[in-house]
């Protein structure tokens, strides 16, 4: 079994300048920074891509990272880190993997692919985790396994609701079985947190697959996915080999899993704040605030 270590004390990701803080607003020295949005091709100054919570004015939804994320959804100041500094080594002893690690931890500026803990969102306390596309695009290992279950197990301990944002590209590839493990562990914990009688959301972004969607991220009392999110299991490449057919148009996005009764409703980002304030005031536990 891997074992964890805390590193260092846990300390708050949405502090400014910190590891996992949000990313700096574009200042003036970026102003003439842009990026083409891949839908409408139009090219969006990086300073009006922030304000705009990484969307595109046609609608299309960038990949944000985990505490900015986290910064649009919480109440000022309400948001209690935990686990923080839970690593998850090299079990494998995989060639090249701590090297990758650390490259990877310096680039992002987070110590892992999530971030938990425990938050207030328009006065509605709950737990939430918020899986980090740019860390190994937020692949699970055995500390991002750790750091969900474990968060459920606070939630169901202090009888709240979770809202777990997801966003994978499977199972971590260099942490084997171990990564696959995770898979079991988390669900396990989910069910514990259910049977509780506890409330628990899930937000599929882009993109969510592999052993995160085949687990903890279909697993929500409600799934709600980002429009436009890719979420499936196999890639659909994989798939069209295996039962040598040709897939439907839009297999895999968020809008066809919606049709297909697998997501109950697609959010845009700047909503989500607000569905979310009010689903979770009336999950608590003991009934409507
Ligand atoms: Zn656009």
């Amino acid at each position: 079994m891997p074992s964890f270590q805390f590193l260092h004390r846990p300390k708050n990701p949405l502090e400014q300048g910190g590891r996992n803080s949000i990313p700096a607003k574009p200042g003036a020295d970026d102003a003439e920074l842009s990026e083409q949005c891949p839908n409408c091709h139009r090219q969006i100054p990086l300073s009006q891509l922030w304000n705009d919570a990484n969307t595109c004015s046609c609608g299309y939804h960038f990949r944000i990272r985990a505490a900015q994320r986290l910064a649009l959804l919480a109440d000022h100041g309400s948001f209690i880190p935990e686990f923080d500094g839970l690593l998850g080594g090299d079990p494998l002893s995989f060639p090249g993997y701590q090297k990758k690690l650390s490259a990877t931890q310096s680039l992002s500026g987070s110590e892992e692919g999530v971030l938990c803990g425990q938050v207030t969102i328009g006065g509605a306390p709950c737990c939430i985790f918020v899986m980090d596309p740019y860390f190994m695009m937020g692949s699970m290992g055995t500390a991002v396994g750790e750091k969900i279950t474990r968060t459920f197990e606070l939630a169901t301990e202090l009888s709240l609701p979770v809202v777990g944002y997801t966003v994978s590209g499977g199972a971590r590839m260099q942490e084997g079985m171990l990564s696959l493990m995770q898979m079991a562990k988390t669900s396990a914990a989910v069910r514990r947190h259910s049977q509780a009688g506890l409330f628990y959301l899930t937000v599929l972004t882009d993109p969510t697959t592999g052993g995160v969607m085949a687990s903890f991220a279909m697993e929500g009392d409600m799934i709600f996915a980002e429009p436009g999110a890719t979420a499936g299991f196999a890639g659909a490449r994989v798939i069209e080999q295996t039962v040598r057919k040709k897939l439907p148009p839009g297999f895999q996005t968020a809008e066809f899993l919606q049709a297909h009764g697998f997501v109950d409703a697609i959010v845009p980002r700047n909503e989500q704040r607000a569905i979310l304030a009010r689903l979770l005031a009336m999950h608590q536990k003991g009934g409507v605030r």
